[in-house]
């Protein structure tokens, strides 16, 4: 037997069927489907990226997806990030929300110089 899944109708994220409101986007709009195998991939994420003449890094980076929990015990399931790096307003904005509680667990902002990029 295939149980129904629910769907929000706004951002398609896949809700637990006491989800009456997405957790993502606060829409109450749910779509409920019997089965979407292969039709649907929760796992997307989309990016924007802003370029600018004659400077290497994009002047502005929005990323916002679903991403596999980095830490299990805090998040046993997926989570929303969303991050948002403006380098021409010197922001740095990160957000997690946990999938499951819909609960915002992680919500920074803070200048993008003080942010600890390490990256490479
Ligand atoms: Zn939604």
């Amino acid at each position: 037997m295939e149980k129904p899944r629910y769907f929000c109708q706004e951002c398609n994220k896949e809700l637990e069927p006491d989800q009456k409101v997405c957790p993502v986007c606060k829409s109450s709009k749910r779509l409920i489907k019997k089965k979407l195998e292969g039709e649907i991939k929760p796992r997307g994420s989309i990016g924007a990226k802003q370029k600018r003449k004659g400077f290497k890094r994009p002047l502005k980076e929005i990323i916002k997806g679903w991403f596999e929990s980095g830490d299990k015990k805090k998040h046993p399931k997926d989570v929303i990030k969303e991050r948002v790096i403006d380098r021409e307003k010197d922001i740095y904005e990160e957000k997690v929300v946990d999938i499951k509680t819909g609960k915002t667990t992680r919500d920074i902002k803070e200048p993008l110089s003080k942010h600890g990029t390490k990256r490479k």
